[in-house]
């Protein structure tokens, strides 16, 4: 691990900062401290001077629309927006840009490249994920959404479920099975489909929070071209992997700093209600800490391997179960302090249903509520802590395999 930055760094740095300088209010304090109908105005502006800049999708090659940055001058612009509390991107772009996005760079034909990637920047299309189902979550590969070729069109026939932003995308990505006699990981194909048509329905699912920001995605004899695959007919899986792992990366840089800046306002909210002094809740906020260093050295130690030019693989698993756990104790934390508070919470809540509250966010009971809640996500989406820690034992520390009672069929497996 390397805790230092090569020279070049600084330099980078101080661009990145100056763009943030010139393009931010003199009073910035970050997202959070924005009402949530100023946060939207905010966001939206924000992207369009990203997309302005090639900002934002700082790794694509310029022909699509990227900035064409090197993987240290990505670093940096992550550290730094992370540092001053703007988001690197919005809304569905995690599922537009993020995933699909890199993704097609990997898979996709010349043709889809030109035609999505800078629809996706220019935000004419809007992703969300169509992966899970009611019985294929975890073991994803045990999906059922039928896909037919009829012609020149993919005829599509099932449902998905915990379909993010859904309701705000005019795309989705889907996996479809479309060999039900192949073992099932292997009559799987990667599809992009229109919803904006009759045969695609949207429902939201209420959550614990009172908000509603993922759906029921069903699908009746809805249509798409067939050359809307990705990768190869039956062969979407390694597709569907790959994106996977763009929903898992990304964090190293990031997560270190936005926990820490929650940390500093979770010492606060400690100090505001009176109860810095009391030793059991001093000692849970130094557990906080270590955790919080710990993470900063996870970081460290991804970037270090991504700067060297190997991406991160299945060992990205222990970030990803270590900061969803942590978040969840350190939320409790806070619910603890706020004492009877919590029960009737006030104030801005959080934008969104991800991670931290916005760098900036008030010690509002409504946001820490609204955290402590939304991290009991945390360890399911992007995968389960069970289903991390499998990977970790078979596929870092090299334990057996769990056995398998699948190996047919996906049709003879009675699914
Ligand atoms: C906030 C949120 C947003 C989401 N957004 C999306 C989205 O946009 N698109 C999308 O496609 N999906 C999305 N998901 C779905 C998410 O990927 C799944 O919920 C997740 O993969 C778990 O699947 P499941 O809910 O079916 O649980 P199950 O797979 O049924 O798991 C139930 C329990 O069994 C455990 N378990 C299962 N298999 C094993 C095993 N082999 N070993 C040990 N334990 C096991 C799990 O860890 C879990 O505790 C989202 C989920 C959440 C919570």
């Amino acid at each position: 691990m390397n805790v230092r930055y090569p020279p070049e760094a600084a330099a980078y740095r101080e661009k990145v900062q100056a763009f943030l300088a010139e393009h931010l209010p003199s009073d910035w304090k970050g997202i959070g401290a924005l009402e949530l109908d100023a946060r939207e105005r905010f966001e939206a502006d924000w992207r369009r001077t990203l997309y302005e800049n090639g900002l934002l999708a700082p790794s694509w090659p310029a022909e699509y629309g990227g900035g064409g940055l090197s993987v240290l001058e990505q670093v940096i612009v992550a550290e730094e927006f992370a540092r001053a509390g703007v988001p690197p991107r919005s809304g569905n772009d995690l599922f537009g840009i993020q995933m699909l996005g890199n993704t097609l760079l990997e898979w996709g034909t010349e043709e889809q490249k030109s035609h999505f990637l800078p629809r996706a920047l220019s935000g004419e299309d809007l992703w969300c994920q169509g992966y899970s189902e009611p019985n294929a979550g975890s073991d994803l590969g045990n999906l059922g959404c039928r896909a037919v070729l009829d012609g020149d069109e993919w005829v599509i026939n099932g449902q998905k479920i915990w379909t993010s932003l859904g309701h705000r995308a005019n795309w989705i990505f889907v996996l479809t099975r479309t060999n039900p006699d192949a073992p099932k990981h292997r009559g799987i194909t990667f599809l992009l489909c229109p919803m904006d048509q009759p045969g695609v329905e949207v429902r939201p699912i209420r959550m614990i929070s009172g908000e509603s920001e993922f759906n029921e995605v069903f699908f009746t004899d809805a249509r798409t071209p067939a050359e809307n695959v990705v990768g190869t007919v039956d062969g979407g899986w390694a597709v569907a992997m790959t994106l996977l792992g763009y929903e898992r990366g990304e964090a190293a840089a990031t997560m270190p700093i936005q926990f820490r800046l929650e940390l500093d306002r979770l010492l606060e909210l400690a100090r505001e209600r009176g109860r810095a002094d009391d030793p059991h809740i001093r000692q849970r906020l130094a557990w906080c800490y270590t955790k919080v260093e710990i993470m900063r050295f996870l970081g460290y130690r991804t970037l270090t391997g991504f700067l060297a030019g190997r991406p991160p693989g299945p060992e990205s698993s222990i970030f990803k179960a270590f900061w969803s756990e942590y978040h969840q104790i350190a939320s409790n934390l806070a619910m603890d302090i706020l004492g009877p508070d919590a029960l009737v919470p006030t104030g801005r809540r959080p934008a969104t249903a991800f991670q931290t509250d916005d760098p900036g966010a008030p010690n509002s009971t409504g946001s820490w509520t609204g955290t402590f809640l939304n991290a009991r996500a945390g360890t399911i989406y992007a995968g389960t802590s069970q289903v991390q820690r499998n990977i970790l034992g078979e596929m870092v520390l090299g334990l057996p395999k769990e056995p398998r009672a699948d190996q047919g069929s996906w049709s003879s497996s009675g699914a």
